[in-house]
């Protein structure tokens, strides 16, 4: 089971770059996990919609979520050139569809071209749900808004964690006990920051990779021009084990490393 890293910025992505966006595969297929600004044509420069399993968005903040319009009618087009034969899953916060849906009929009635191109589910906290061979759990996060961190277990028993955006909460490491790789947001530089933009800074991911015994650290969804070098000195204050700053079409196999 690998993840593969589509884009990592946010709240935009600067030149070159995608908000963030990543993808879960292995030999029977693969999901995508965020859809941000930018990510469709990256991810359509390696992988086939043919093979799209599911598509899995934690919160409908822009930097997590813009791409799934052109996704939406990439998916339309393939269905029309019958590459594919069914829409996609995808898996949405609670109250996510009707927010997404009350977008769409605003932008021109569109709902109805999505409706073919998408299968709409709401995840729910706590209740596992099936992609290809994985099973994705969540749980909600600090984040402000209705926005879940995911925990996807391989059929090996391998667990990637995915904070999705949050600042530091009391069920975090709970949550997210024991995934060999977490993937997590290192938004913010200073505490006072963190409390006040729900997000996580680099010492708090550490602490929490730490905390949960992960092996290896995945710090992401960073502002462009951001020195990732400094963010990963700073997790290595509290974490151990492998720190990996993410970087744009690099691939991290979860678990047995
Ligand atoms: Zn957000």
């Amino acid at each position: 089971m690998d993840l593969r890293i589509i884009g990592r910025s946010s709240p935009y992505a600067g030149p070159g770059e995608a908000a963030v966006g990543y993808v879960v595969d292995n030999e029977g297929g693969h999901m995508m996990l965020e859809c941000g600004t930018g990510v469709v044509a990256k991810y359509l420069q390696r992988y086939k919609l043919s093979e799209l399993q599911g598509v899995i968005i934690s919160h409908l903040h822009p930097d997590h979520s813009a791409d799934l319009f052109p996704l939406g009618f990439a998916i339309l087009h393939s269905l029309q050139q019958g590459l594919r034969s069914r829409p996609v899953h995808l898996y949405l916060p609670p109250g996510g569809v009707d927010t997404f849906n009350a977008v769409l009929e605003h932008l021109g009635g569109l709902q109805k071209h999505y409706a073919q191109a998408f299968a709409y589910r709401e995840y729910r906290a706590h209740v596992p749900i099936s992609i290809g061979n994985w099973k994705a759990y969540f749980h909600r996060v600090y984040h402000g808004m209705s926005c879940h961190g995911v925990m996807v277990e391989g059929e090996q028993g391998q667990r990637l964690g995915y904070t999705a955006d949050t600042k530091m909460g009391p069920e975090l490491e709970r949550f997210f006990q024991g995934v060999d790789l977490l993937l997590c947001e290192a938004t913010v530089d200073s505490e006072e920051e963190a409390q006040s933009t729900n997000h996580l800074t680099a010492e708090e991911a550490g602490r929490l990779g730490a905390a949960i015994g992960a092996s290896h650290l995945v710090l992401t969804h960073f502002l462009p021009g951001t020195d990732v070098d400094m963010k990963k000195c700073l997790a290595a204050r509290h974490f151990s084990g492998k720190i990996t700053a993410a970087e744009i079409d690099a691939v991290y196999a979860v678990g047995g490393e």
